[in-house]
């Protein structure tokens, strides 16, 4: 079944779905089929205001909920989430393009990751510091650092809003989203999990509209107390410093340049099938998509041979098709880059091993693409691709494909694979990564830190630093109590 309803989606206010302010809309695209499925609401500084007003409310009344009872209703949504993960994937393949299955799989990892933070929440401990005076007493206390203005992007519309939603929620915070013009069913879907879980109204809120007005308006409002913000780094530097300027205070998850090192004992097999496979994953528009792929030329022709051949065994389609593996890209913007990379790396005197084209003309479908002998100089080695596009280049020494590795400015992702403990032990001490995975492929969990360095941004997304970034720490001391 390739057809499936599509509902518009209105601002989600103090539990309330309601339509903008004057009534503006914005269209919603299928990227498969390039025709409008829907509209989404565009958000008027007056329904911003409102919705500011519900959050602060929402705070009052969230951070004083026991983080026991927090837990409980998270843990409904999260449940709310799993039943209703079938047909939330079917919004999400519909205005995204990914695979059915993949989007359903975001769904559920969704709600695992609603789970684990609802359980942390609860071990949210302060510290009793002995005192040089003994009559005093001194405590650290974690309190949650207030509203939070969240804005996420349109690759993954559920797992990028799940991360912040779930760590502001387990701290006591309340959370205001501006969500992806592009992809706004599924995440409202999301926040209706929360709604039907028993949210105080104003605990969530979602808004769409003009991202830079919306985020120019938000940051420096005096009810905000914390920004959150996955997207490019162009516009994440942006925020931080519109972020920096009111003393908010900022996480940043942007983008990257995943090396992916291929050391000349390395099982080849295993890096094809591992970086390979995530390669083309949610067609490559992944922050922690493989990118540059640095092969040991001992094994270079080898490694090619078997990316090509499994990048030939996609089955491409409208994500609702069933086989369909590679699915269309989110919008034409990425179309016209993944062509405009192509014919630079291919002027620049790389070789086209597979793909390198659009496929068919209605839809954003773009073939699987490998390109071998990459130039340093071609533009798909120094920006991130974003897209079904690999770039191959050989190289001798360990010691160069670290320094290429940490050549760019980019300090997300890294993989790399190896048979011997000492080049692992090199790559995790050299490599200038937030995550970094060795003879897998990735696996972020919800338990582990996830975030970046350098132009990818600072803060995490995972693990209990996650937490740590939506509380304040005061110190009390007192005496003759
Ligand atoms: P873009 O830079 O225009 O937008 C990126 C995201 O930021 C979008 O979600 C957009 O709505 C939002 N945005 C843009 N301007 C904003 C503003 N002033 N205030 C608040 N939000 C704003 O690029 P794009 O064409 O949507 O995406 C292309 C690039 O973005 C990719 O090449 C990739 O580097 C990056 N990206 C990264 C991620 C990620 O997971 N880190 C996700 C999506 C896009």
């Amino acid at each position: 079944m390739t057809t499936s309803s599509y509902p518009d989606i209105r601002l989600l206010i103090a539990n309330e779905w309601v339509d903008a302010t004057g009534g503006k809309t914005i269209a919603v695209v299928n990227p498969a089929t390039g025709q409008p499925i829907g509209a989404v609401a565009h958000a008027a500084i007056a329904d911003l205001d409102r919705a500011l007003a519900a959050a602060q409310k929402g705070f009052e009344a969230w951070r004083v909920v026991p983080a026991a009872e927090r837990a409980a209703t998270m843990r409904r949504a999260a449940n709310l989430l799993r039943e209703r993960a079938g047909d939330i994937a079917r919004l999400l393949t519909q205005e995204q393009g990914k695979p059915l299955a993949e989007a359903k799989m975001e769904a559920m990892a969704g709600a695992e990751i609603i789970d684990w933070f609802a359980a942390e929440g609860m071990r949210v401990y302060g510290r009793i510091v002995p005192s040089r005076n003994p009559a005093a007493q001194q405590l650290v206390l974690k309190e949650p650092v207030g509203p939070v203005a969240a804005f996420t992007p349109w690759n993954f519309p559920i797992n990028q809003v799940v991360r912040k939603l779930a760590a502001a929620l387990a701290t006591g915070c309340s959370f205001l989203c501006k969500a992806p013009e592009e992809t706004p069913a599924s995440p409202a879907a999301l926040f209706q999990c929360f709604v039907d879980a028993g949210v105080p109204p104003g605990v969530v809120g979602l808004v769409f509209g003009d991202p830079a007005e919306i985020s120019g308006y938000l940051i420096p409002h005096p009810v905000i107390r914390k920004v959150t913000f996955t997207g490019s780094t162009p516009v994440g530097k942006q925020l931080a410093a519109l972020a920096g300027a009111h003393m908010k205070r900022v996480t940043m998850e942007l983008g990257g340049h995943a090396p992916v090192i291929v050391a000349a004992d390395a099982d080849v097999a295993l890096a094809v099938k591992a970086a390979g496979g995530a390669k083309f994953r949610n067609a490559g528009q992944v922050c922690i998509s493989p990118t540059r792929f640095l092969v040991h030329n001992a094994v270079k022709d080898e490694f090619t041979r078997a990316l090509v051949k499994h990048a030939e065994s996609l089955k491409i389609g409208d994500g609702l098709q069933e086989g369909t593996t590679l699915g269309p890209l989110a919008n034409p913007r990425r179309l016209t880059a993944m062509s405009q990379l192509v014919d630079d790396a291919r002027a620049k005197g790389a070789v086209i091993a597979t793909g390198g084209e659009r496929v068919g003309d209605a839809g954003n479908f773009f073939a699987p693409t490998i390109l071998a002998d990459v130039p340093l100089a071609a533009s798909v080695f120094n920006d991130e691709p974003f897209g079904p596009v690999a770039a191959i280049r050989g190289f001798d020494s360990l010691e160069d494909a670290i320094a290429e590795a940490n050549r760019l400015p980019f300090g997300l992702a890294g993989y790399a694979f190896t048979s011997s403990i000492k080049n692992a032990q090199l790559l995790m001490n050299r490599v200038e990564v937030g995550m970094l995975w060795i003879n897998q492929p990735a696996t972020p969990s919800a338990e582990m830190p996830f975030g970046g360095v350098k132009d990818s941004g600072y803060g995490s997304e995972g693990g209990p630093e996650a937490l740590e970034s939506y509380l304040n720490t005061k110190a009390v001391s007192m005496v003759g109590v």
